[in-house]
């Protein structure tokens, strides 16, 4: 049998120092994972961690040493940046245990997860999907992949970003409620886990809006830099 049109090529994610790129299958994001963001969102208590998804080609990769151009998503007022933490998962699995996950990772980016706020924002006041607010074109600008073989396990690494120079968002990936293990034993209960997922891991305090001609510059220490500007 033969395809009715050509498939759309992969979206795909470079690779750092390699000249590879990382073919992405699903995009798992996790909500509220930083105490101080949770409380920025209106929440307090530890919650059992919960997900939402992006399209695979959500992805807006950004290569090393440049600067990306992300478009100003239409139907939108209030677009808010969230900088994390990416996990890049490189092997099959299912209901992993949190003292076996990390063999499950291939490596880590730096993301955004751009989101609607106006729209998510309406969507939980009125119990309906977050696709809108969460899940558009690129809405997931990302920075090439670093493989866990280079970086060895992140527990702890500061992330940051700026807008236009002013920092808004400062933290410590130390400082995520789930971490990592313990975000893929979570997620790998509700979804087969296969090479290509990516999983954001939720963004701390500071999120705020974003207008066209903003430069935003993100970076995790040890995994580089994310530039992006809104156009
Ligand atoms: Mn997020």
């Amino acid at each position: 049998m033969q395809f009715a049109f050509p498939p759309n090529p992969p979206a795909t994610v470079p690779v750092a120092g390699r000249n590879e790129l990382f073919p992405v299958h699903r995009i798992y994001c996790v909500g509220r994972n930083y105490v101080e963001h949770a409380k920025e969102m209106g929440h307090t208590g530890r919650e059992a961690p919960f997900f939402f998804m992006k399209p695979a080609d959500a992805v807006l990769p950004i290569p090393y040493g440049t600067v990306g151009e992300m478009r100003y998503p239409t139907m939108t007022n209030d677009l808010h940046h969230e900088i994390e933490l990416v996990v890049a998962i490189g092997k099959e699995g299912r209901n992993i245990a949190a003292a076996d996950a990390m063999q499950y990772v291939w490596g880590y980016a730096v993301g955004l997860d751009m989101t609607r706020r106006d729209l998510q924002g309406e969507a939980k006041k009125l119990g309906r999907p977050w696709c809108t607010g969460k899940g558009f074109d690129q809405s997931a600008p990302i920075a090439p992949i670093h493989p866990i073989t280079q970086t060895g396990p992140i527990d702890q690494a500061a992330i940051h970003l700026n807008v236009n120079g002013a920092p808004r968002q400062n933290s410590d990936i130390q400082k995520l409620i789930w971490n990592v293990a313990e975000t893929i034993e979570h997620l790998s209960k509700y979804f087969a886990l296969l090479p290509g997922d990516l999983i954001f891991t939720g963004t701390p305090e500071g999120v705020a809006a974003v207008k066209a001609g903003d430069l935003l510059e993100g970076g995790i220490a040890g995994l580089g830099e994310l530039r992006v500007k809104i156009v």
